[in-house]
């Protein structure tokens, strides 16, 4: 029999691949991770992390703003970027310590290194040395996509927003997923006057259209000068700025531009194909049920996989691979009801279908309430919450649930509890209110707004 050097070699110390390469380990099988860059991957360094700090810090020109409204002399500063950079990094390099103590305390050898395969069984390292693994597990992530419009190299992805210099005070922010209407919220929120082009008609495609109306709605109520069927159409570094010409022929000078355009799998240069993993049209790899690659040694998790790109996603594959490869207990990835946030201002709250995939597969009643709460009335907002129930008419099975509310991502994450078990409207309808809360109209909603 072979013998190897690891029984588990994981390629990535994201999300998927430290949970992954830790649990292994536990089960008392030799493990080793490469990590080209910074242990924690995207959601700790770039991503998830980062990004909340920067919604909290943006959240309070609203709370400043309110306060005055309920009561409070205040005297509001603007955001200062230069005291607020160095303590996101030392928060990030806090993180990033107990990442590396949570593999080296479970005697996971880390190596510093880019790795890319050499065979169905080896793994080459970028510092010349060479491993050989029973099981490889590929956990590289993805990376941001520029377009390719003349000029692009002038602006910037969400990788080096959290490592700018100067703080702009005019910003671009070109894209309409999640990440750039987030990115959007969060810089008009910290004082920067934002425009967002998207060339769609509307942000967040693919999520409830009511929901994703009312947010690009208050969105711009706040602030951000969104438009919609607008594109890019060149870039050029002039008077310390980058200008830009759009596809409607306007012209403006910007002091960043972001490109949150879409992201692809970090597949390139890993030796993947030469050793016969089958790699899919958007660059992924491509697994089955089990996570296990066309080249039965090799599995691969979290978002190089595009099935859903989430930090919890990528867990919980690394924990399924686990269960299958290490405890003989094959185990497919639940990918069905994952509730999720954007984190955009306002906040969004989904889970399951929305309104229009729901319509298309069957009858349903629509139970929705768009209303101004009283934490925003009394401080005269504008923005109103949506709390939305998809609702089958023939099961009575809620389908789905979207809430645009503060706090949408912390309600979501209990609310998904309940839809995931299979509740019924009228199970919904049996637990008693909260009051006074927001999300109490979940479960008063009496009525149906429209049904199909
Ligand atoms: P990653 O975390 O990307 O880790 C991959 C790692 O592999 C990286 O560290 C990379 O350096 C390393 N690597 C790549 N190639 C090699 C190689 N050849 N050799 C060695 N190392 C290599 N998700 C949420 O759930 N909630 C959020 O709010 C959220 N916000 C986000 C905000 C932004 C701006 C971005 C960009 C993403 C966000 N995500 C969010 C998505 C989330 O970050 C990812 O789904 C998650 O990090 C995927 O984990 P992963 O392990 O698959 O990959």
């Amino acid at each position: 029999m072979a013998t190897f050097d690891y029984e588990l070699f994981v390629i990535g110390g994201g999300s998927g691949g430290v949970r992954a390469a830790r649990v292994a380990a536990q089960t008392g099988a030799k493990v080793g991770l490469a990590e080209e860059s910074r242990m924690g991957g995207t959601c700790v360094i770039r991503g998830c992390v980062p990004k909340k700090l920067m919604v909290f810090a943006s959240e309070f020109s609203d709370m400043f703003e309110d306060a005055q409204s309920y009561g409070w002399d205040l005297d509001v500063g603007t955001f200062n970027w230069s005291k607020f950079r160095p303590k996101l990094h030392a928060e990030l390099d806090r993180l990033e310590g107990i990442y590396r103590s949570i593999l080296s305390n479970n005697d996971v050898a880390i190596h510093d290194a880019r790795a890319t395969l050499k065979n169905p069984h080896t793994v080459s390292l970028s510092d010349g040395t060479e491993v050989t693994a029973k099981h490889i597990l590929i956990a590289t992530g993805c990376y941001p996509v520029v377009p390719g419009t003349p000029g692009a190299e002038h602006g910037i992805s969400s990788n080096e927003l959290f490592l700018l210099d100067e703080f702009p005070k005019k910003m671009l922010i070109v894209g309409g997923g999640y990440i750039a209407s987030e990115f959007a919220g969060i810089m008009n929120g910290l004082g920067v006057e934002v425009d967002q082009f998207y060339r769609g008609e509307q942000i967040l495609r693919g999520f409830d259209d009511e929901a994703r109306t009312i947010v690009a709605e208050d969105m711009v109520k706040r602030g951000v000068n969104l438009r919609l069927g607008v594109n890019v159409e060149e870039l050029q570094k002039r008077d310390g700025g980058v200008w830009v010409k759009d596809t409607e022929g306007g012209e403006q000078l910007y002091d960043q531009v972001l490109f949150a355009t879409g992201r692809r799998a970090n597949t390139d240069g890993l030796g993947l194909e030469q050793v016969g993993v089958e790699i899919g049209s958007k660059g992924e790899v491509v697994v089955d049920e089990y996570s296990q690659t066309s080249v039965p040694s090799i599995y691969a998790i979290g978002d190089v996989t595009n099935r859903v790109q989430l930090t919890p996603v990528a867990i919980r594959e690394g924990m399924a691979f686990v269960e299958t490869v290490f405890h003989g207990n094959p185990t497919p990835v639940d990918h069905e009801l994952i509730p999720s946030a954007v984190f955009t201002q306002p906040e969004f709250g989904t889970i399951g279908l929305t309104e229009e995939q729901a319509a298309a597969q069957e009858p349903i009643e629509v139970y929705s309430t768009s209303f101004k709460p009283m934490h925003h009335a009394f401080a005269g907002r504008e923005d109103r919450v949506l709390m939305k129930l998809i609702v089958s008419k023939a099961t009575r099975v809620v389908l789905g649930c979207h809430i645009v509310a503060d706090h949408a991502g912390e309600m979501i994450q209990l609310a998904g509890i309940v839809v995931k078990l299979g509740a019924t409207k009228e199970q919904f309808d049996q637990t008693c209110a909260v009051h006074p809360t927001m999300a109490e109209e979940l479960v008063t909603m009496k009525e149906p707004t429209r049904t199909t």
